[in-house]
């Protein structure tokens, strides 16, 4: 009998999920010496890259070149890309066994968390995560709806995803036009009114997630000036005791540079980014017709928590901020596929080193494996999903090793792929990706900017000569 990973003989891999946690899983299985992979990626979307295109800031372009990586992955000879092939939908969790040894769930975490306050669900108020795949072009979220002719608007968190949101709403027109965000975004963002943005932490500035780059850039805005309370970004004892202990340079000048932004004098510009700390939202309040019009906000004060993290603490103080559009940011959550366990608590796959874990039997489910958001939560940047990958990768190669995978019937790459194509005769492949790609730019470059994206499933079919009826 031959051996499973070799040239005639290769592990076959489903990875659902075309992210970031995806590819670098992908890069992994490739790079095995002693093992021959061949995988098939299957996306929701005719897009891949995952909040590489969906998610990262738009003024962030550098941060995106690394989906060239991607595309050096991808022209693997055993590599396959079935975009626009949903999970659960044109091949679900009874298919996968037939033809693979293996599959991977790279999902990510498509939703947010929410605040739990009162008023939250009023008219005005949304999830950041919205606005961000709004303004980036993804396809669910085309048709969404956010009232940018309200003057004021408070961003909740200050995690990277908020910071973001708040710059993004500050970002002139002429600095947003030389971005590749979505053109229905520029045009509404074209005509935005907010000129104030409160971006709201909740513990002080020595515990604020955002990074030192970022911060420096709220202070470069052409358009608005950074204001900043002295008196909350001076450090409390607990805080200071903290700074010291960490012995971080890092935080000690993101801390520095917070302080400078509380003596800066106003430049006079048009619009003003407030942010604060100590603070948390406790209710919305909304007009008569169920719009969202002020937040009552509760000062806090920072305490030690028993596992020795310093946590905000209401003080009994509060204040009204007005504001016309609310978004939280107070991060993602995973979202459950069709038959795959899942943790509703922690919004992850449960796994011990990316296999999947039974919750009841609290055994391996033979087969499956996890990567990324959906095995960890949303934590960390881009690379971090590397060795996250890597990890997975190593469980997968150590099961093969024991002959603890699928016994698939059909192992051949044809069978798979009349499979997908009986389900869904419209997937996509790399190639028509590249071409996508290739057209945005090319319609972007004559118009001034960098890509012009095609922001719906129709657009992207269309652009590659396929009649669409989904
Ligand atoms: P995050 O970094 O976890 O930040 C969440 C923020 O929400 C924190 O400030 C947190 O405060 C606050 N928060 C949580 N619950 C709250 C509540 N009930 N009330 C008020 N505030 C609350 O999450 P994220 O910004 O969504 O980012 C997700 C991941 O993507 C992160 O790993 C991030 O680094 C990554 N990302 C990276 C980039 C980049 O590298 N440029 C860009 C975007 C996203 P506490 O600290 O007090 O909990």
């Amino acid at each position: 009998m031959t051996a499973l990973g070799t040239p005639s003989q290769p592990l076959r891999v489903a990875v659902i999920g075309s992210g970031p946690a995806a590819f670098y899983a992908v890069e992994q299985l490739f790079k095995q010496p002693a093992l021959v992979a061949e995988v098939d990626m299957f996306e929701r979307l005719p897009a891949p890259h995952g909040l590489v295109r969906y998610g990262v800031a738009p003024d962030h372009a550098k941060i995106k070149t690394v989906t060239r990586a991607y595309d050096t992955i991808a022209g693997h000879a055993r590599f396959r890309f079935f975009g626009n092939v949903e999970f659960g939908r044109h091949v679900t969790l009874a298919d996968l066994p037939r033809h693979y040894h293996q599959v991977i769930f790279a999902t990510g975490a498509q939703t947010d968390r929410q605040m739990g306050i009162p008023g939250e669900d009023l008219a005005g108020s949304h999830a950041a995560t919205e606005f961000v795949a709004w303004y980036n072009g993804h396809p669910d979220y085309r048709g969404c709806q956010f009232d940018l002719s309200v003057d004021r608007a408070a961003v909740v968190g200050v995690g990277n995803v908020a910071i973001d949101v708040a710059r993004i709403l500050m970002r002139t027109p002429e600095e947003l036009v030389k971005t590749d965000m979505a053109s229905h975004a520029l045009d509404a963002l074209r005509g935005s009114r907010i000129h104030e943005v409160f971006l709201l932490g909740r513990r002080g500035p020595a515990q604020a997630a955002f990074t030192n780059p970022e911060v420096k850039e709220l202070g470069e805005m052409a358009g608005a000036d950074v204001v900043v309370r002295p008196e909350e970004v001076q450090l409390d004892p607990l805080s200071q005791a903290q700074v010291e202990a960490a012995n971080d340079r890092t935080l000690v000048r993101k801390i520095e540079i917070l302080q400078g932004y509380a003596v800066r004098k106003s430049e006079g510009k048009p619009r003003r980014l407030h942010v604060r700390f100590l603070v948390s939202p406790v209710e919305l309040l909304g007009d008569e017709q169920g719009r969202v019009t002020r937040m009552r906000l509760v000062r806090n004060r920072l305490v030690a928590s028993g596992t020795g993290d310093i946590k905000a603490e209401a003080t009994g103080e509060f204040e009204d901020l007005e504001v016309g559009l609310v978004f939280r940011s107070v991060g993602y959550r995973g979202v459950s596929l069709p038959d795959v366990p899942f943790d509703e608590r922690r919004g992850v796959i449960p796994n011990d080193r990316g296999r999947v874990i039974d919750p009841d039997s609290k055994g391996q489910v033979p087969g499956l494996y996890v990567a990324g958001w959906i095995k960890r939560g949303p934590s960390g940047v881009i690379g971090t999903n590397k060795p996250d990958s890597a990890e997975t990768v190593a469980s997968m190669v150590a099961d093969v090793e024991q002959g603890a995978h699928w016994q698939p019937s059909e192992p051949d790459a044809g069978a798979a792929e009349a499979l997908v194509l009986a389900r869904q005769p419209l997937a996509v492949t790399y190639a028509d990706w590249r071409r996508l790609d290739a057209l945005e730019c090319t319609q972007g470059q004559a118009c001034g900017r960098p890509r012009l994206k095609f922001a719906s499933v129709e657009e992207m079919l269309a652009a590659l000569g396929r009649a669409s009826t989904c």
